[in-house]
């Protein structure tokens, strides 16, 4: 198996790809072309556990990897870490409607499946490339990347790792979460912007010829911990494999009837991981894009004009608030047919003019398996409410978006095919937006209250990483404007 980049030709092994993280080009690492899932290895995987099954998918990408580097890798990722036995249950809600829980990890978001993980491969990998160097981990967050990358990274040997996230643009739950964050190797910063200008900061010190150097002097190297690493993505299409696997060993369907993914969407890594899945063989119908207000994919989709110039909303889903969704460049690579040169003009036009269009043809494509969808804060917040009320069902307010989403989709299509959604967040993250759709008493200002209140209205537990946060201390106090990100970096590491 061997990686090239979305805006040039490279023939590098996965883990360098990992390692590096970004490609000199500005591009990201994809596979060459897709690992295909044989019949019998699908009866295999069937029968498997988690764990087995994430053997069985990394494997196939990871082809420069032991088998017994890949099994140390999941093992250590996915025991003891998670409050589950088994790390992403299947749970149908309603006949045909199945919430794929992502966030039974140690900071309750989807990103644990994936950030547990990349430690693990970033060292192996790092060790097979540089040895000896250390990993400068990079991460622009929404909030959730954040703190899960903090936890997988923390007191790692060989790594240390700074967090922007934006001061405005995450929940109470969230800040909390990463400003108390222990570890002698990490560093979290908060930035006067958006989502997108903390991306953007992060992307151009990554292509900075005096940061580097700057490293490079001290025998370090940066990576990335954000979806655009494919080690982070690698670890999420595990968990729609299982999904297929947990369907049909469940009897929700049969073996090779199709399912549908629904997925609350940011960046476009969770989505384009279920992209990956079909592309080994597994059998997806449509995938259901779900917005929240800042619609940006929904209009693509819709269009085939992806146009940035638009303004930019702070909603109750922060994880998405997005306007820069870095994995699409993946998904235009594969609809290009894998012309590099394509996708390289289309970044640039994004980067000089904030849009682009896609070919006539190109958007015949994507609307053949995708369906795009959004939905605001009233309609996230009546989804919550008719989850709870109809189906006894506590979500988030991201997975409410899918859920609002995937309910547009069966009405302007009638399809019935039974839907994987994916649920990103436990709902005690985000429990200022939760409360209100299950209680009409008013709020208490207090974040904790809220949580307890919560709880004990829905008769539903508080993960445990959660509750025992209020007793931590704040360590992190950084605030920087934009253009002080490589400052802060600098002082971090002398
Ligand atoms: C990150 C995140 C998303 C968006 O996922 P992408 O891979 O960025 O599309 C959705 N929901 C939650 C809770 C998240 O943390």
């Amino acid at each position: 198996m061997r990686f090239t980049s979305t805006r040039s030709s490279r023939d590098i092994e996965s883990a360098q790809a990992i390692a590096q993280g970004l490609a000199e080009d500005g591009g990201l690492f994809v596979p060459q072309e897709f690992p295909k899932l044989s019949n019998e290895m699908i009866d295999k995987l069937i029968g498997m556990s988690y764990k087995e099954r994430a053997c069985a998918v990394l494997s196939c990408y990871l082809t420069d990897f032991t088998a017994d580097e890949i099994k140390m890798c999941v093992d250590g990722a996915y025991t003891g870490t998670f409050d589950n036995e088994e790390p992403a249950p299947l749970k149908e809600v309603a006949p045909g409607m199945n919430l794929l829980e992502l966030w039974h990890g140690p900071t309750c978001a989807f990103k644990d499946m994936a950030l547990q993980l990349l430690p693990y491969l970033m060292t192996v990998s790092a060790k097979k490339v540089n040895p000896g160097r250390t990993i400068v981990i990079l991460v622009a967050t929404s909030g959730d990347t954040g703190k899960a990358a903090l936890d997988g990274f923390a007191d790692v040997p060989g790594t240390r790792i700074i967090v922007f996230y934006p001061h405005n643009g995450v929940s109470a739950m969230q800040k909390l979460q990463m400003t108390t964050q222990e570890g002698s190797n990490v560093a979290v910063c908060s930035i006067e912007g958006n989502f997108d200008d903390a991306q953007t900061g992060v992307k151009n010190i990554f292509a900075d010829p005096e940061m580097k150097a700057f490293l490079a002097e001290k025998n370090m190297e940066f990576s990335s911990a954000n979806s655009i690493n494919f080690g982070r993505l690698a670890p999420q299409i595990i968990y729609y494999v299982s999904a297929y696997c947990d369907l049909v060993r469940s009897g929700r369907i049969k073996k090779g009837e199709t399912f549908n993914v629904t997925v609350p969407t940011g960046n476009f890594g969770n989505i384009l991981a279920a992209v990956y899945a079909r592309e080994m063989g597994i059998p997806i119908g449509k995938f259901i894009c779900a917005s929240n207000k800042n619609n940006i994919l929904t209009d693509f989709i819709n269009t085939g004009c992806y146009d940035r110039n638009r303004p930019f909303y702070t909603t109750t889903s922060p994880s998405m608030d997005i306007l820069i969704s870095s994995n699409l460049e993946r998904m235009l690579y594969l609809l290009y047919g894998n012309d590099a040169d394509a996708v390289a003009g289309l970044m640039k036009q994004l980067k000089e003019n904030g849009r682009y269009e896609v070919s006539k043809e190109v958007l015949a494509k994507l609307q053949e398996q995708f369906f795009g969808g959004c939905c605001d804060d009233d309609a996230t917040k009546a989804t919550i409410a008719e989850l709870f009320n109809e189906n006894n069902y506590l979500c988030d307010t991201h997975t409410a978006v899918a859920v609002n989403v995937y309910k547009q989709y069966v009405a302007a299509t009638g399809d019935k095919t039974p839907t994987v959604i994916a649920s990103t967040a436990s709902p005690y993250k985000f429990a200022s937006a939760v409360l209100p759709a299950v209680c009409d008493e008013a709020l208490s200002a207090d974040e904790f209250a809220m949580v307890e209140k919560l709880s004990a209205v829905t008769n539903t537990p508080i993960p445990a990483p959660l509750a025992t946060l209020k007793d931590r201390k704040v360590l992190h106090t950084s605030k920087v404007d934009k253009k002080s990100m490589a400052g802060f970096i600098r002082d971090f590491l002398k």
